[in-house]
């Protein structure tokens, strides 16, 4: 069997050709004569991979010099409890809004540390819509704000980070960072786990601004405290080497190809293709409005379960896999990560409209 057009929410579709180039360097590395999972994460060549991948990530996000990258594991649930256990650190306060079920899970976590207020809240209309941020009070004396810039559950996004004034803005971007083009500058720290956009599991990507490193009481945990993998260069302990080399490949790979402008533009066409697809037909239908739509994740229904459950089978027969929604929302839903080309997302677009016609 071929490859089958995989639209799975995470773990999702790599660019093929960084496959393949793993495959070939999956059992000697450049000369190395060895595998990058068999080599110590203290060795040159390690080191190397390291170093490279860190750079590009800078390169494509045009990270200023104030800002450090780790290489973390525990996904971005872990990082649900660092953010408050390492930026809790003057009122013990933050400002949270509530998109979702991740945002759901940051705040229940945040709680256990401090003082959380939810600013916003779209779970009125079971969040298929993104609150008007722009008429928030924020809490001044807050730590910090947090936002989920796009809710990969939902396939809603947050366009533009709210102007938060002087408080850092923190974001989990897990399911749309290297996207599209973004001012780093606008945010305190940044987080992701790289299944999604940027790699395999098992990395979490995390950028931080130097200030907000180093304020963890004493009593955190040494592999929780941000300081530890500052210091350490993210080699406190042995690193997941592997997620963090394929993580360097994807980076390569969207240098390669335009880096974020280019990205962003072709995302962009691919959301445009199936959106205007769904807003015309009379089988399928969008359940976000336009304005708050993401551009990775893209939530759909058809009119009842039995028509559901019978479009999901026949696109699996046809190739078209991961189609069906979150078991939360249900309907189905539509990742078009990076590594889904364009031909995937036209491939999706003549099977709906194929299945529209001959009567769902
Ligand atoms: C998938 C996802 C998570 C959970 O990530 P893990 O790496 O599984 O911990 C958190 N936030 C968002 C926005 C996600 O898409």
């Amino acid at each position: 069997m071929g490859r089958v057009w995989n639209f799975s929410a995470g773990p999702s579709v790599l660019p093929e050709s960084v496959l393949h180039r793993a495959a070939e360097e999956m059992t000697d590395y450049r000369g190395s004569g060895q595998s990058v999972m068999e080599m110590s994460h203290r060795s040159a060549v390690f080191k190397g991979i390291a170093e490279r991948t860190e750079a590009s990530l800078r390169q494509l996000l045009a990270l200023p010099d104030n800002y450090r990258v780790l290489f973390l594991q525990g996904g971005a649930f872990t990082q649900f409890a660092m953010v408050p256990m390492n930026l809790m650190r003057r009122s013990r306060q933050a400002d949270y809004v509530n998109t979702g079920s991740w945002s759901k899970k940051a705040i229940a976590e945040a709680r256990k540390f401090g003082e959380v207020r939810v600013v916003a809240d779209s779970s009125d209309r079971n969040f298929t819509y993104i609150p008007d941020l722009s008429a928030v009070s924020w809490n001044s004396d807050a730590d910090y704000v947090h936002i989920t810039s796009n809710n990969t559950i939902y396939g809603t996004r947050i366009a533009y980070p709210p102007d938060v004034g002087e408080v850092p803005l923190v974001v989990d971007m897990s399911s749309n960072i290297l996207s599209e083009p973004i001012d780093v500058s606008r945010y305190g720290m940044i987080y992701a786990g790289a299944q999604k956009n940027a790699g395999m599991a098992g990395v979490t990507h995390v950028i931080i601004r130097d200030d907000l490193i180093g304020h963890a009481p004493e009593n955190t945990p040494t592999m929780m405290n941000y300081r530890t993998h500052a210091k350490a260069g993210s080699m406190h302990n042995t690193p997941p080497c592997y997620a963090i080399y394929i993580s360097g490949l994807v980076f390569d790979w969207l240098l390669e190809n335009g880096g974020l402008e280019a990205m962003g533009r072709r995302n962009r066409e691919k959301a445009d293709l199936l959106y205007n697809f769904l807003d015309q037909s009379s089988l399928f239908k969008a359940t976000v409005d336009a304005p708050h739509r993401s551009l990775m994740n893209v939530t759909f229904l058809l009119e009842d379960d039995k028509r559901t459950e019978r479009f999901l089978s026949s696109a699996e027969e046809a190739g078209l896999v991961n189609l069906k929604g979150h078991r939360s929302v249900g309907g189905c839903r539509a990742s078009i990560y990076n590594g889904m080309p364009a031909e995937g997302v036209q491939a999706l677009v003549r099977f709906m409209s194929d299945f529209e016609a001959r009567g769902g």
